[in-house]
């Protein structure tokens, strides 16, 4: 009876305390498993020791290209570039040179390819290099990556598709002392102030482009004056360039995206480096591409050019998968050709004027102070670091905001057509339509093929 009460005794003490620490426990193990960090598993996986060094990244358009370089231990090989979590996995191609297990890489020699940022799940992603070692086993190992580059995080919307956006942040981070670069992929809308897509439709209040005065069957350059004589019509680059703009708009729109305009008006004026100016606003509202809309003469005396049809500039180092589409589309819908003129001609209507390394070390950009040139480095300042911008403040203008930024949108300028030409005003100033109808026709196919 003595023993029984003082087991009794005894255990009433105990069993609650044992109680206790069972739920303690229980409860830690669950909070454990809950707010066990999902990547921990892939990350784990990572080899502490060696990692690759970032040098340079940018984004421009859609794409975002990387350069870097890493050595391996003697007994991996095969090594790949990957965007991986756990159960994601995916392969970046990437231009890899090698010598003695250290290898230097590059996504891609044009600036607007390399990782398609519109094509990332949603998902919260590792950039990593995967090897696989050399034994029997041919396990896989995985390097992570840390940052030698003079950048820091950033952060990307993608287009608008079906009214939803994927917004990715590119964030430096460590894990256990190990440097990593996590995407984190989560869908959103745009915030307010963010667009996809920027048209500039060229001139604007205080400059209207070139002006002619049209007769029944001749014209001739307005020059200066504010009228016409012989009871001509007067015709405005700038109005050609809105109505197009305006109609490129709506079409952008109706396929589902949100657009930005540096001007809606004749009336208004538009700066150049001011925020929200012509060189700027595409990348003030992270838009991806930037549309500068414009119309062209060859000043011959009188008028009536020798030249005429369609010019799209584009920058250096890029694949002219979109440029080429922008040429065919609008041929085809605006009923006109690609433009007969030669100089800075590339391809088939396509053009390059952009500074050589040269003038630049020289400083011999003349250009650049003339306003009657402004277009040729609209091109230029827009892709930031990925084309070079260089105003950074010297010239009369204000400072270009984002001229040595790397996340950046593409930029396109148009030179519809002639407005000097006799045979080609009309289409331009009738055909708003054909024109905007081969813009945005161009984007489609182009963001459809990507
Ligand atoms: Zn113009």
């Amino acid at each position: 009876m003595k023993k029984r009460k003082k087991f009794a005794k005894i255990a009433k003490i105990v069993l609650p305390i044992l109680f206790t620490l069972i739920i303690v426990l229980v409860l830690f193990i669950g909070y454990k498993f809950i707010t066990k960090d999902p990547n921990k598993t892939f990350l784990e996986k990572l080899e502490m020791d060696t990692y690759a060094h970032i040098t340079n990244y940018a984004i421009y358009g859609i794409h975002m290209n990387i350069e870097g370089e890493f050595t391996l231990p003697d007994d991996v090989q095969n090594p790949k570039l990957l965007l991986a979590n756990d159960s994601t996995q995916i392969e970046i191609p990437w231009e890899l040179e090698e010598e003695n297990h250290t290898y230097t890489f590059k996504t891609s020699n044009f600036i607007n390819e390399g990782i398609n940022l519109e094509n990332i799940p949603v998902a919260d992603l590792y950039l990593v290099i995967e090897a696989e070692s050399t034994e029997n086993d041919k396990n896989l190992k995985y390097y992570s990556v840390e940052n030698h580059s003079k950048y820091e995080n950033m952060e990307y919307y993608t287009l608008t598709k079906n009214h939803k956006n994927n917004q990715i942040t590119m964030e430096w981070n460590t894990f256990e002392e190990c440097p990593t670069w996590r995407f984190q992929v989560k869908e959103t809308t745009l915030p307010e102030g963010v667009y996809d897509i920027t048209i500039d439709p060229g001139h604007d209040g205080t400059d209207p482009g070139k002006t002619i005065c049209l007769l029944s069957n001749d014209l001739y350059d307005a020059g200066d004056i504010s009228g016409c004589y012989q009871g001509g019509t007067k015709v405005e680059e700038r109005e050609i360039n809105l109505n197009v703009s305006l109609a490129l708009k709506q079409k952008l729109e109706n396929l589902g995206y949100k657009v930005a305009m540096t001007r809606t008006d004749n009336q208004s004026r538009v700066e150049i480096y001011e925020p929200m100016g012509s060189a700027t606003m595409a990348n003030d509202t992270k838009s991806k591409f930037s549309l500068a809309i414009h119309s062209n003469s060859s000043g011959v005396p009188g008028g009536d050019s020798t030249l005429s049809g369609l010019e799209v500039y584009v920058a250096g180092d890029i694949n002219f998968d979109l440029a080429e589409l922008f040429v065919n589309e609008i041929t085809s819908n605006a009923n006109t050709t690609p433009s007969t003129k030669i100089k800075y001609q590339v391809a088939n209507g396509i053009y390059q004027r952009f500074f050589t390394q040269e003038e630049i070390d020289n400083d011999d950009y003349p250009e650049t102070k003339s306003l009657d040139l402004i277009y040729y480095y609209y091109i230029r300042e827009v892709g930031g670091v990925s084309t070079h911008a260089i105003n950074n403040g010297y010239s009369e203008y204000h400072i270009n905001e984002h001229y040595n930024s790397n996340n950046t949108a593409e930029p396109y300028l148009f030179e519809l057509g002639y407005v000097d030409n006799l045979k080609e005003v009309n289409n331009l100033r009738d055909n708003a339509d054909g024109y905007a109808e081969g813009l945005a026709k161009a984007i489609q196919k182009y963001l459809e093929q990507e």
